[in-house]
């Protein structure tokens, strides 16, 4: 589901149109394009009934997650997309979900001028996806699993204001009575004030090198100047110089899709070198003397992509690496937006570890002890041709639907 947020622009107030998910906006009165930082997720709160505000009362926090849970366990990894909203502090009678009451409404962010009081969170982010996501139904039973990754996730805090009135707690929204104060938990409605690391932060989208205006829509990751082709990740703490390459089209490239390739020394497992992994995952093809000096890395797609299409195209282009040979970045009109950030492809490294590896038994059990050194990471971006139904990479046979490109957008 898509959840709206009610957003102004912080150059003319103009409203503008904004979705969770989005961390650039634009405003198509005054043009201005602006950064949002923060250095946790976003806050929001719901609506009140009848437009009545919210500000001085009580808010309980719901942790709202969407993205894919993958379980790598003895022959298989199992993925699951999950897209919840479920309470964060459980206290006796309020609701242990938001249900579809975020999407009914824009929400509003949390400011500290409201004035509001939190209920502080008590169950960790992490116990409450895995509770969602029923992880235990998704290993078969009795069975451990190796690893486990959350990719191309979203994760923010959504508040239900609580109205205390007539020796009761009322939910802010619809009006209802949740429970009578006496049978409240002595002291469970506590609530605490305004964290100033929530404060949302506002930052102009011009170029650090060049000054120039930067490019990108509401959701991606990296904002690429025209100017002087320089790419810049959009991150908590601002804009961080991001190297890029681009892999020349043969002929005529309908499409340039985003991949992050992360160059990896995995001691455990002995790769140093792409011959080394061949070697070690079993690959059914014997390695290339000249593939001792080529450094092995690992290639995450750059875009949010369902979780079997994202292993695909991963393992595909991680094993078809040697024949890309990528060259300096120059921006052109139809480069994809880059919708996964660096962090969640070094998430991923793992994962398509074992997504690649033609013999499961030989890297699966190892995984637990993979760590990796001489990490470095850059963006390349890969010429796809127009098939039919799907967008086909020549070189390394990646293949991904169309209608899957949409969707990931929105996932
Ligand atoms: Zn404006
Ligand atoms: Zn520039």
């Amino acid at each position: 589901m898509t959840i709206r947020i009610e957003q102004s622009c912080p150059q003319c107030g103009a409203g503008v149109d904004f979705v969770e998910t989005d961390h650039i906006l634009t405003c198509s009165y005054c043009g201005a394009r602006s950064l949002l930082q923060c250095g946790g997720p976003f806050r929001y709160v719901l609506p009140m009934a009848g437009k009545g505000s919210s500000a001085g009362l009580l808010l309980a926090p719901y942790l709202r997650f969407k993205g894919a849970i993958y379980l790598v366990s003895s022959e298989t990894i199992e993925h699951r997309v999950v897209d919840t909203t479920q309470a964060a502090n459980p206290s006796p009678g309020l609701p242990p979900s938001l249900g579809l009451r975020p999407q009914a409404m824009p929400l509003i962010r949390v400011t500290p001028d409201a004035g509001n009081l939190f209920l502080p969170q008590t169950i960790k982010a992490s116990a409450i996806v895995e509770k969602a996501a029923a992880v235990g139904n998704l290993a078969p039973a009795g069975e451990t699993f190796y690893h486990r990754a959350y990719i191309g996730e979203h994760l923010s805090y959504i508040h239900l204001p609580l109205v205390i009135k007539n020796q009761g707690v009322y939910d802010g929204v619809n009006d209802n009575r949740l429970i009578g104060l006496a049978e409240t938990e002595g002291g469970s409605l506590n609530g605490r004030q305004f964290d100033h690391s929530w404060r949302i932060r506002f930052e102009a989208a011009l170029c650090p090198q060049c000054g120039a205006s930067l490019e990108g829509a509401g959701d991606c990751r990296i904002m690429a100047c025209a100017n002087c082709a320089s790419a810049w990740e959009v991150g908590p703490a601002g804009l961080s110089r991001m190297d890029w390459q681009v892999q020349p089209a043969k002929g005529e490239a309908a499409l340039f899709l985003p991949f992050w390739q992360v160059f990896a020394q995995i001691p455990v497992l002995r790769i140093v070198s792409f011959a080394d992994f061949v070697v070690r995952s079993n690959q059914p093809f014997l390695p290339r003397p000249q593939w001792e000096d080529k450094a092995m890395s690992v290639w995450v797609p750059a875009v949010r992509l369902r979780p079997k299409v994202f292993l695909q195209a991963g393992r595909q282009a991680t094993l078809g690496q040697w024949r890309l040979a990528p060259v300096q970045g120059k921006v052109r009109p139809n480069l994809f937006p880059v919708t996964l950030p660096s962090s969640e492809a070094r998430q991923a490294v793992k994962l398509m570890l074992a997504a690649a590896a033609a013999s499961p038994r030989l890297i699966f059990p190892l995984l637990p002890q993979v760590q990796l050194t001489e990490v470095a990471i850059r963006l390349v971006y890969l010429p796809f041709i127009d098939r039919s139904h799907d967008w086909v990479q020549p070189e390394t046979g990646v293949a991904i639907g169309k209608n899957i490109l949409r969707f990931g957008r929105s996932l």
